[in-house]
């Protein structure tokens, strides 16, 4: 329906088609503008053209006050671009309803130019047109305007209030759109921080891509290991296969080995039960046997007692090569008791007497002088043969006893070749110093079944015109002399020790075979040409055997010496004497006085005498723990074959008669 066009407008379309076409500008009320007017602010806009238009009511002055007209056309086109061509239609009728629509709208658009008055509200073709009045017809004219007036008061009011509501709409608008704003500033910083989580996603997404690959590369890594992995489980699977059957087969080896070991395990601990019942039965035995050994030991002293403590034996040597043979008869060896069967202890020599005469003036009947010894031993001897009868006074050693071998006799006669044996390192003329210790090594090794162990620790020295020598002296001590001398092994000690003297233990043949020759060396440094200082001296050869039986807590130790003394002869007093034969007679003193010191002390022994001079030399000085007592002493006399030596060969078999007179008292193994 089309509005019905306003008388006013119509003015201000006739008027504003000869003014020049202007912009008007609105007068809408922007957005957040506290411009505000009232109904009564209209009126007074319109006041003065009404006041015009009553006094003159000139068209042109009610066109020029019109400015508002198109300032309301701004409105719908000012709201927005999309309700822009509808707008024009809309607004022609002026009508208040039309305009509420527009105004809902509360952002207000960019201020679009004014549409020319002409072309904005073109009249309606088809409107109703009021009936013009005349021109005299003022009354009707103003009443007709007072009609429009009231009518645009009327829209005034309504456009006041709609003003009003759209101010509240804008409020609210503007309310909501601080809302808005709070809540886009919120948005904005959510989205900052959703950016920057999505940034840092992107970030972790780009590391975790790279980690990916790592883990994919690893992967691909980790599937060759598998697969090599794999194939090795597959081999160890094949091997397993194979172990499995072994496995199966040892077992059945171990079932049986286990049958088997069971049967040995019964076996041994029957062979045990057997090895028991042996070894009580071996204790049994070994108590026996040592009881034995014991009643042995007893027995054999008692043997030794019985042949005596003292025993003196003789030995004559041989003819040497080279010496006159004496006259038959010279020397007789009768036989024993028993018949020649029996070992000679007796021995007849014949002295014949130059000096003395007979009255028809021929030769004397040489003299008979008759000995008896324990045992005689005639030129032939063998050195087995002579060990033989000292074997038992080595055990006796070995048991317990000391036990003195001397060698006594005049130089020549044998004495070196007894004790040490002969040259060349012939076993077969070994001497007694090898046998006996050959013989203790044997014993002992013996005795070691039985629970004995024994040491052995030799010395040898030489006594030479009173001063003692160290036959085992090496280095640069070697063959000096004078250094030694003899003491007690300490205060209150009764054993006796040479000072500067090597103890030596020993254990076998080869060792006692380096002592004598390392002696013999010894000797010859010392010897000169003119005095073969070697027959002049006693040589004494010490073994201290120490036994034990840890089991019985048995101690036996005693020395065993061997003595090759010093030549026995006497020098002639009736020989011119010179420097040296003066020297040699005093030394030959010494020497016969040690001999007969050495007679003294086994007599005063003998006859119990309370003072034994053992001082009185150096021989029974050292030897005195060896003598008397529960010592054994056995002496050998060495004779020469020799007529010429017959003036010593007495001597020498008158000293040894008295020794073997002698009787020492029971002898007492040195038990400890
Ligand atoms: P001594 O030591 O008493 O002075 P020896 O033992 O040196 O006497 O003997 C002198 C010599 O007689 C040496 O050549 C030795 O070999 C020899 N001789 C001694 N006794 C015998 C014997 N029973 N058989 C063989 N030769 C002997
Ligand atoms: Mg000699």
């Amino acid at each position: 329906m089309e509005p019905q066009r306003s008388p006013l407008l119509e003015v201000k379309g006739n008027i504003e088609l000869k003014r020049p076409l202007v912009k008007a500008p609105s007068r809408l009320p922007l957005p957040g503008s506290r411009f505000k007017r009232g109904p009564d602010q209209m009126e007074d806009a319109l006041e003065p053209e009404k006041k015009r238009t009553r006094g003159l009511g000139t068209a042109s002055k009610f066109a020029t006050s019109y400015p508002r007209a198109p300032a309301l056309t701004t409105v719908p086109q000012a709201q927005g671009q999309t309700a822009a061509p509808k707008v024009p239609k809309k607004i022609a009728p002026r009508c208040s309803t039309a305009v509420a629509p527009v105004l809902k709208n509360q952002k207000p658009g960019p201020a679009v130019p004014a549409k020319k008055p002409g072309t904005a509200a073109p009249p309606k073709p088809g409107g109703k047109k009021p009936s013009k009045r005349p021109a005299w017809d003022l009354k009707g004219q103003l009443c007709d305007l007072n009609t429009e007036l009231k009518c645009c008061r009327e829209r005034t009011q309504t456009l006041d209030q709609e003003n009003q509501q759209l101010r509240d709409q804008l409020r609210e608008a503007q309310q909501q759109a601080t809302a808005l704003g709070a809540e886009r500033r919120t948005l904005e910083g959510e989205l900052a921080r959703v950016r920057a989580q999505a940034e840092q996603g992107q970030q972790e997404l780009g590391n975790l891509s790279a980690r990916v690959l790592e883990l994919e590369e690893w992967l691909g890594t980790q599937e060759g290991l598998v697969q090599g992995l794999q194939k090795e489980q597959l081999e160890l699977q094949e091997e397993r296969r194979g172990l499995v059957i072994r496995l199966e087969e040892q077992e059945r080896r171990l079932q049986a080995s286990e049958a088997a070991l069971s049967d040995s395990q019964a076996e041994v601990a029957s062979l045990r039960q057997e090895a028991a019942a042996q070894a009580a039965l071996l204790a049994e035995r070994g108590e026996r046997l040592h009881g034995l050994e014991m009643e042995r030991r007893r027995l054999h002293n008692q043997l030794q007692e019985l042949k005596g403590n003292i025993r003196v034996f003789c030995r004559v040597r041989p003819v040497l090569p080279g010496e006159p043979s004496p006259a038959p008869g010279f020397l007789l060896f009768p036989p024993g008791p028993g018949g020649p069967s029996d070992p000679p202890t007796h021995l007849s020599l014949f002295r014949s007497d130059e000096r003395r005469g007979t009255l028809s003036g021929m030769p004397a009947a040489p003299t008979r002088h008759d000995f008896s010894f324990d045992r005689v031993f005639p030129p032939g001897s063998r050195q087995d043969e002579v060990f033989e009868e000292i074997a038992m006074l080595v055990q006796s050693a070995l048991d317990g006893y000391p036990v003195c071998i001397f060698a006594y006799g005049q130089t020549g006669s044998g004495k070196t070749f007894t004790m040490e044996g002969g040259p060349g390192g012939d076993p077969q003329v070994e001497g007694l110093i090898p046998r006996a210790l050959r013989h203790l090594f044997s014993v002992a090794g013996e005795l070691s079944s039985q629970g004995w162990t024994y040491s052995f620790v030799a010395s040898y020295v030489e006594i030479y015109n009173e001063t003692v020598r160290d036959l085992l002296a090496t280095g640069t001590r070697k063959g000096q002399g004078g250094e030694c001398e003899i003491r007690r092994a300490g205060p209150g000690s009764e054993e006796l020790i040479v000072t500067n003297a090597r103890y030596v233990p020993v254990s076998c043949e080869k060792e006692v075979e380096a002592l004598l020759h390392l002696a013999r060396q010894n000797r010859a440094v010392a010897r000169t040409a003119q005095n073969e200082r070697s027959s002049r001296s006693h040589s004494v050869f010490q073994l201290q055997i120490s036994g034990e039986h840890t089991g019985q807590g048995l101690q036996c130790g005693a020395p065993l010496n061997l003595v090759d003394l010093a030549g026995s002869e006497r020098l002639d007093p009736g020989l011119a004497l010179g420097r040296e034969e003066r020297e040699r007679l005093r030394e030959t003193q010494a020497i016969n006085s040690s001999l007969s010191t050495l007679g003294l002390v086994i007599m005063a022994l003998s006859n119990k005498e309370s003072h034994v001079p053992y001082r009185n030399s150096k021989l029974t000085y050292l030897l005195q723990n060896s003598l008397g007592g529960s010592a054994k002493m056995l002496m050998f006399v060495n004779i020469s074959p020799l007529e010429e030596n017959v003036s010593e060969s007495l001597n020498s078999l008158r000293f040894a008669s008295k020794v073997n007179q002698c009787v020492i008292g029971t002898a007492q193994a040195n038990r400890k």
